[in-house]
């Protein structure tokens, strides 16, 4: 495997097992080989530490769990955008943005053409696999004249437009200096597109302007064919209508030369009229009984649990007390049904990794959450899950603590069941001693700070929650 890629890929399992190298994407995928080509053009360029991937939203929105250097998630459409904004933070990066046909040729279209235009040395990696992969097979600005989608299931018809030729559309543009399409149906198909991803980056790498390379890629699950059935597919009917080859090639000498940014933070407070003004701090120290230097915590229900604004509210609380502090809502694929979740980090000095695979604190707010993050929890840590919906579990690993209290049922008791989440946070401060009660009051009170009616009754919740779950731990002789 190529070293540019993590040596297990947490997706599934946290990587264990015959999983730790298994991707989510389905069998006969192009995206499969298309991550694999970009893997080794980065090891063969050497420029795993300074790459930046942007991930899109789409079949490839967990690109980020398998190309080990710099990562990050774009809104829908607006990976371009957010690809110049690290180039130009960062000018001696190389950034490559990663985008499917929905994401690049129908909501990005805008950032797409604006980003080719402006010329700003990035690298666009295009995967036209004719169809919206991830959201259920619908028609997408590159589906072919005719074929069935979920939503054109007699297949496109001339109102629904032709399908949008990306390539050429992006090589009539003048910042554009290397332009291509290639396939994969094929080992000499797969040998061109595995060159011109690395040729791309190159000159990326050069500073001799923006590169793109779209990528006629399978989607067997939506073709409802196998592997094999739809690389004739693609070879016989996307090929004539989206040609193969360089589209342009007309790099220019290296040009790109801009000096490193340096951030003010005074500075950039005066602008938008903040504070530097530091919050009163509460703790002794950092929560090194928790873990020495990283405390990792996910917090997951369903909508309107709170399980985000309890997430802020732990992330603020740390940035507060002086450490540094992370929040990652997670709406992924999940928000198809089961669980949304949220990962919290605080860290000592610096997180370095905003994820939280196996934290060392889960709070709970429905059973499935319990069920399917119960397991994942870190030896010595603690389950604090609502006992008014959930279930008891066993203590998923050695030494784990495993604390119910009923959020739902005192919150409801206090008139408002929104409070749910300050209970749950009582409960943490209880069972973990993670931070004070007054850090996370003066949380909640920043948060509240235009509806100061409402802290007593936080406060109660607090307190509430604090009390029942120092009397469960009681019980069970923690
Ligand atoms: Fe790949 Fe299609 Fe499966 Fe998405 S739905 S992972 S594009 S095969
Ligand atoms: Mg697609």
């Amino acid at each position: 495997m190529s070293p540019a890629f993590y040596s297990k890929f947490d997706r599934h399992s946290n990587g264990e097992g015959l999983k730790g190298n298994a991707t989510h994407y389905c069998p006969g995928c192009g995206h499969g080989l298309v991550h694999k080509f970009l893997a080794e053009a980065i090891a063969e360029l050497g420029i795993e530490d300074d790459t930046v991937l942007v991930s899109p939203v789409g079949c490839s929105v967990f690109a980020y769990y398998y190309i080990d250097v710099g990562n990050t998630q774009a809104a829908h459409g607006r990976a371009a955008a957010v690809a110049i904004g690290h180039k130009l933070a960062n000018p001696n990066a190389t950034v490559i943005a990663y985008q499917g046909d929905g994401d690049l040729a129908s909501i990005g279209l805008a950032e797409t053409i604006a980003a080719a235009q402006l010329g700003t040395p990035i690298t666009i990696i295009f995967i036209n696999n004719a169809i919206y992969g991830m959201t259920g097979g619908q028609m997408a600005p590159t589906t072919l004249m005719g074929q069935p989608t979920s939503t054109s299931p007699d297949g496109r018809k001339q109102i629904n437009g032709q399908p949008i030729k990306m390539a050429e559309q992006i090589a009539l543009l003048d910042g554009a200096v290397y332009v291509e399409r290639v396939a994969l149906f094929s080992p000499a198909e797969r040998n061109r597109a595995k060159k011109a991803i690395k040729k791309a980056i190159q000159l990326q790498k050069e500073g001799r302007g923006y590169t793109f390379v779209e990528v006629l890629a399978e989607c067997p699950t939506h073709l409802k064919m196998d592997s094999a059935e739809s690389e004739k597919w693609v070879k016989e009917n996307m090929v004539p209508v989206f040609p193969l080859g360089a589209k342009k090639d007309s790099a220019p000498d290296t040009w790109w030369k801009i000096e490193q940014p340096v951030f003010d933070g005074n500075k950039f407070v005066e602008i938008v009229g903040g504070t530097t003004d530091k919050t009163e701090r509460h703790c002794k120290g950092f929560p090194g009984h928790l873990h020495p230097s990283d405390v990792a915590l996910k917090l997951a229900g369903s909508g309107g649990d709170g399980a985000q604004t309890a997430a802020i509210l732990i992330a603020t609380a740390g940035i507060n007390e002086g450490f540094d502090g992370t929040h990652i809502p997670a709406y992924g694929p999940e928000s198809r049904g089961g669980t949304s979740y949220a990962d919290v980090h605080i860290a000592k000095d610096e997180v370095l990794n905003p994820a939280s695979p196996t934290p060392h604190i889960l709070i709970a707010y429905n059973a499935p959450s319990l069920t399917k993050f119960g397991p994942t929890v870190a030896k010595g840590g603690f389950v604090i899950f609502d006992s008014s919906v959930a279930g008891e579990i066993a203590p998923p690993a050695e030494g784990v603590r495993v604390i119910g209290v009923p959020f739902a049922e005192i919150a409801a008791d206090l008139g408002k069941m929104v409070v749910k989440n300050i209970v749950s946070l009582g409960a943490l401060a209880a069972a973990t001693d993670i931070f004070p009660r007054e850090t996370f009051l003066a949380a909640v009170k920043q948060a509240l700070k235009d509806k100061s009616k409402l802290i007593p009754l936080n406060e109660q919740a607090f307190d509430r929650g604090f009390k029942a779950a120092k009397e469960c731990m009681k019980a069970k002789g923690y």
